[in-house]
């Protein structure tokens, strides 16, 4: 029995629910997972080693072969590539001598690259064992590299002060806010937290849930449910044992407004989830935190332990005997698809992040089974901050369907890239003039999942569910961007972070990043686009999560927007031998093949 092992192991009560900690443990001890404590892991936690490993193969930053004494994560955003991260990455390959994707056995460094770490208002950006590095340029990677190689950890040299890692001054130091503009429902200021709570346990669970209704305040997830109803549902779902979960997995490329809001103002977004508590009937909460975010970790730890202390958390809350809740995190391990309610509550049991089949939804049968409310951050902090302010006042704002305010994560082209509150009912146009920028051609709302609008054609629109629905992600290309690298890149996002469960999702989006790939070589018909379509519109119907239904919007939205970057690349007629047919590469593998054959295979 290895001993270490078996602390990871009691630390966490052997309970197989909570193998994405052990996990993390493990590796953090280890570097990987190692095959050969797989086995005393398996009999510990009744699951078998087959499980174990396929469960950590699900997510990226698990690692179950040597990968590396440091591994270094690059982001591979679209906006990255805008801002210099072709001279990052290779000055990573050349300072460190590796590849990336290749670490030996007893290498220094392992290079990876990812998909969004929600840096795009900073980017190029990595991290490095976890911590972060942002506004890259290849001279700050030399430094880096030459530091890691004089034996410094990537935590020193990040943080030379020493700033405890618990307090603001080391989140601020790590990684820039850029909240650009304030209020009036988010990052407001000084709310009195616990006069609040009082205040609103003057009220029954029914009437707070009223409020909540009657204020109009929709989920900020995209979909925009109504976060009233959620709460009436998971109420009067049966059973005693209910949970309030916080997705803070913000995994859309191009969204950062979440890390913004947990740096700025993790109280109202953990108020609201002690309010949710209240008024569904709810002893546990946990906040699902994405491990990119991992450097805030410790700064969300010690706001808890704040609220414990000033009575917000933990027994008899705000004075009120029978009122027990608290909250716990529970770190992500890198997996997009884990932001979609269901697949977050398998993750947090331990599991694949594999959405589930619905109904039964979560309100229903949640987490262990049991009613489990799920809001984002943003839809937390705003809930508290109805519940502070009152609905009246909340619904001055916005627009009929869409009321209050809501955060964009703004980033591109554009002069001030960074988190901006605005009224829902703003136009892409007052948008634009607000962030500077001026000579944007199309715009990427609600990141790869959105849609891609025409700034010419689609300016005047509000950006309100009665019109452009938006998730918070707002990306600028200018007139000087190819789009097409960018649907490429999405269709790629789609096909990396599928979890392949559905067949039509796992083989189409496979299929129609290779149609992507086919206009950009110039080797598309118009028989190719007329098939995105159709093999969209079915992948759309056959998918169990918004993955999949939203995976050929990249293609969809630009075709509609931008047919002429498409039209222009396809082949005519007269030089089509048959649709899809790459001649070129056809003739490159024949003429491998006779210069092995002339050369006797030493070639
Ligand atoms: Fe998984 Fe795609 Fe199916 Fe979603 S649609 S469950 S990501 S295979």
């Amino acid at each position: 029995m290895n001993v270490d092992i078996e602390a990871v192991l009691r630390r966490h009560g052997y309970d197989g629910t909570r193998l994405i900690d052990i996990l993390w443990d493990v590796q953090n001890l280890y570097g990987h997972i190692p095959a050969e404590h797989l086995p005393q892991m398996a009999a510990a936690l009744n699951r078998s080693p087959l499980d174990i490993v396929e469960t950590a193969s699900f997510y990226h930053f698990f690692h179950t072969t040597p990968s590396g004494l440091h591994r270094i994560y690059l982001s591979n955003t679209v906006i990255a590539k805008m801002n210099g991260y072709q001279a990052v990455y290779d000055a990573l390959e050349q300072h460190t001598g590796v590849r990336f994707g290749d670490a030996g056995e007893a290498a220094l460094f392992g290079l990876f690259e990812t998909p969004c770490i929600g840096l795009s208002d900073q980017e190029p950006a990595m991290l490095i064992d976890g911590v972060v590095f942002t506004r890259l340029t290849p001279e700050t990677v030399a430094d880096i590299i030459a530091e890691l190689k004089a034996g410094r950890t990537a935590a020193q040299i990040a943080n030379p002060a020493g700033l405890p890692e618990d307090d603001l001054a080391y989140v601020d130091h790590l990684v820039t806010s850029n909240v650009l503009t304030r209020g009036p429902v988010f990052f407001s200021g000084q709310a009195d937290h616990t006069a609040l709570l009082k205040r609103c346990l003057g009220s029954s669970p029914e009437e707070t849930i009223g409020t909540i209704v009657e204020s109009g305040l929709r989920g900020y997830g995209g979909a925009g449910f109504r976060t009233g109803l959620k709460w009436q549902l998971c109420r009067a779902a049966a059973g005693e044992d209910k949970y309030v979960i916080c997705n803070a997995d913000e995994g859309e490329p191009g969204t950062f407004k979440d890390r913004a809001l947990l740096t700025r103002a993790p109280k109202d977004v953990f108020l609201g989830m002690v309010i949710a508590a209240y008024a569904i009937g709810s002893r546990h909460g946990i906040i699902y935190l994405r491990a990119e975010y991992a450097y805030l970790r410790q700064y969300l730890e010690r706001q808890l332990r704040e609220l414990r202390e000033d009575g917000l958390l933990g027994y008899g809350i705000g004075g009120q005997p029978g009122f027990d809740f608290d909250i716990r995190i529970q770190m992500g391990a890198g997996a997009y698809v884990c932001g979609e309610e269901s697949a977050l509550i398998e993750s947090c049991e331990g599991k694949r992040g594999t959405p589930r089949l619905k109904p039964p939804y979560p309100i229903q049968q949640g987490y262990l089974g049991k009613p489990t409310c799920v809001n984002n951050v943003e839809t937390f902090a705003a809930a508290t901050r109805v519940m502070e302010e009152g609905v009246e006042w909340f619904r001055r704002m916005g627009t009929a369907e869409s009321v209050g305010t809501r955060l964009l994560s703004v980033a591109g082209d554009c002069r001030s890239p960074g988190v901006y509150e605005v009224e829902w009912g703003v136009t892409l146009d007052e948008v634009l003039s607000m962030v500077g920028a001026l000579n944007a051609r199309a715009v990427q709302i609600s990141g790869p999942s959105g849609e891609c609008l025409s700034v010419q054609a689609d300016g005047r629109r509000r950006i309100a569910y009665e019109d452009i629905g938006c998730n918070g992600a707002v990306t600028i290309f200018d007139a000087t961007r190819d789009l097409l690298d960018s649907v490429r890149d999405y269709t790629k996002f789609f096909m990396d972070e599928s979890c392949g469960i559905c067949v039509p999702c796992r083989a189409g989006t496979v299929d129609l990043h290779d149609k992507v790939e086919l206009v950009i070589a110039g080797n598309a018909v118009q028989q190719d686009l007329d098939e995105v379509a159709r093999w969209g519109a079915l992948v759309h119907a056959n998918s169990r999560c918004g993955l999949g239904a939203t995976a050929a919007n990249p293609i969809l939205t630009t075709l509609e927007k931008f047919p002429e970057i498409y039209r222009r690349r396809l082949r005519t007629e007269e030089h089509t031998l048959l649709a899809s047919f790459d001649l070129d590469a056809a003739l490159a593998g024949y003429e491998r093949a006779r210069t092995e054959l002339q050369t006797g295979g030493t070639a």
